[in-house]
């Protein structure tokens, strides 16, 4: 095979990887419920079609499927993730929720995959003990104890951005906020995947973080390069504003500053720097969806004209005879 046909391949497997075909005429009997049918699994009960009797491949499949190994399993969720992440989420959100192991419970046993990692193979967080707040010192720490609900936490201030921004995006268009907590999801998922890597392989893995983001929306929500890179952009920008927001706002309530004013001056311009690019690039996707919307119509009347013309002329050419 030439790599064209592999790179080909690859591509038809990333948007679609599933082969539900089955034969209509091999008939099957359910060991579980009696029913006879055709198919995979019995419509009746759920149960799997031509189960044999209990082996020791049984023992093996049941002692795998604890660990998310199998059925809808949890490695090639995660192989799906890497490899065709932004059609995945895709997949899922628009209600193929056979095609993946459950998202949060994903994410959390992930996370728990990550501190046993950790532990296991000594890596030393190195938690630095600055003078700076105690609050957020205490945050971090928590996060790598909890990294699973911690990077959710994290990725889950991108939720709005995201959905403000990719509203009028070519795929997924107008995705509601549910939605967006489950691509939220499978973003921890990722950026859990990459703080690992980073605490393995030093932090120059954290540059994966952006990339994931433009690699997967770019799938999940079909902009062009740019479109796809200045949002992305605007999204991690106030995202990371909102959080640090967070964070001041979550500081003044636990301390009682000498003077509100400056801490007003830094809450009124983190907010104006997360909220005014997000209106703006709302405008922005609003305007140019709008303009694809009419380009649409125009190319539709268009045939429905020339359909009418070529119709108009066929009867005359009746007529004539
Ligand atoms: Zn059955």
């Amino acid at each position: 095979m030439t790599l064209k046909e592999r790179y080909k391949r690859f591509k038809a497997w990333q948007l679609n990887p599933f082969d539900w075909s089955y034969d209509e005429n091999e008939r099957h009997h359910c060991v579980n419920c009696g029913y006879d049918f055709a198919g995979k699994f019995c419509p009746h009960c759920s149960q799997k079609a031509g189960l044999k009797k209990i082996s020791w491949k049984s023992v093996l499949q049941s002692t795998a499927e604890v660990w998310g190994m199998g059925n809808r399993s949890l490695l090639y969720s995660l192989w799906q993730l890497i490899w065709r992440p932004g059609y995945f989420i895709s997949d899922y959100i628009n209600g193929k929720r056979q095609v993946s192991f459950p998202p949060v419970k994903m994410l959390v046993v992930m996370g728990v995959f990550s501190v046993l990692i950790d532990s296991l193979f000594g890596v030393k967080e190195v938690v630095e003990n600055s003078s700076e707040s105690t609050l957020v010192n205490q945050f971090f720490a928590w996060l790598k104890a909890s990294p699973g609900w911690g990077w959710l936490i994290m990725t889950g201030f991108f939720m709005i951005p995201t959905w403000c921004l990719f509203r009028y995006a070519p795929r997924n268009t107008r995705h509601t906020l549910p939605q967006g907590f489950f691509i939220t999801v499978f973003m921890a998922v990722q950026v859990l995947i990459v703080d690992d890597l980073a605490d393995f392989f030093g932090d120059f893995f954290y540059v994966l973080l952006p990339l994931c983001y433009f690699y997967v929306f770019r799938q999940l929500f079909g902009y062009d390069y740019w479109g796809n890179f200045w949002r992305v952009v605007i999204i991690m920008g106030a995202g990371l504003l909102s959080a640090t927001l967070a964070m001041t706002i979550a500081e003044l309530l636990m301390t009682t500053p000498k003077s509100y004013a400056d801490e007003f001056i830094v809450i009124r311009d983190l907010t104006l720097y997360s909220v005014v690019p997000i209106v703006v690039g709302m405008f922005i996707s609003k305007k140019t969806f709008e303009l694809r919307e009419k380009r649409k119509q125009t190319v539709f009347q268009f045939l429905r004209m020339s359909f009418r013309a070529f119709k108009q002329r066929f009867k005359q050419n009746d007529d004539e005879k």
